[in-house]
């Protein structure tokens, strides 16, 4: 099958720079430069069809976003120690794309050895979620199946009267 040069093409804020070797699934794999300076090596077929438009800093902004404008967050904007340790759990960590990871998603790598996804969570330093998958789109589908159950309970947390009720985290405020 002939492979489509998609060298200099632009899709969303990445710029492919160069043909990156073959996926095992038979996808064209390429090196792209994102608008945000970082390099990812993304599958043709998901740039081709839309399915990555970014290094993820773009999937980042949305839900930093998303937190910015839910009322029950926006009283702790500004509020670093509430915003950002909650329940023992850093959510600035959790949200954070390594710069190991080359997959464009968060929490989700490849493995050099195995040849496999890997998908990740991590809450209060323990591993909710640690799978392997042959499928990229699966271990996608398995991070975000995972951050829906336990992540977006923890952001939801947010709500004043929730940081009104006793939390052993919680600074003590002076009366
Ligand atoms: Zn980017």
């Amino acid at each position: 099958m002939k492979r489509i040069d998609l060298v200099n093409k632009r899709f969303g804020r990445l710029v492919v720079l160069a043909y990156a070797g073959t996926a095992k699934n038979g996808n064209a794999r390429w090196t792209c430069r994102c608008d945000c300076g970082q390099e990812v090596v993304v599958d043709g077929y998901r740039l081709r069809h839309g399915g990555t438009l970014s290094c993820g800093c773009y999937r980042k902004e949305v839900m930093r976003e998303q937190i910015r404008n839910n009322a029950k967050t926006r009283a702790h904007i500004g509020n670093a120690a509430s915003l950002l340790i909650r329940d023992h759990v850093n959510i600035g960590a959790m949200t954070a794309k390594s710069r190991k990871n080359r997959s464009g998603v968060i929490g989700v790598s490849r493995d050099a050895h195995s040849k496999l996804w890997n998908a990740r969570l991590v809450i209060n330093g323990k591993l909710v979620l640690n799978k392997r998958f042959a499928e990229f789109d699966d271990a996608v589908a398995a991070r975000r199946a995972a951050e829906a159950q336990y992540l977006q309970p923890l952001l939801e947390a947010y709500a004043p009267e929730r940081l009104a009720t006793s939390d052993p985290c919680q600074v003590k405020k002076e009366h």
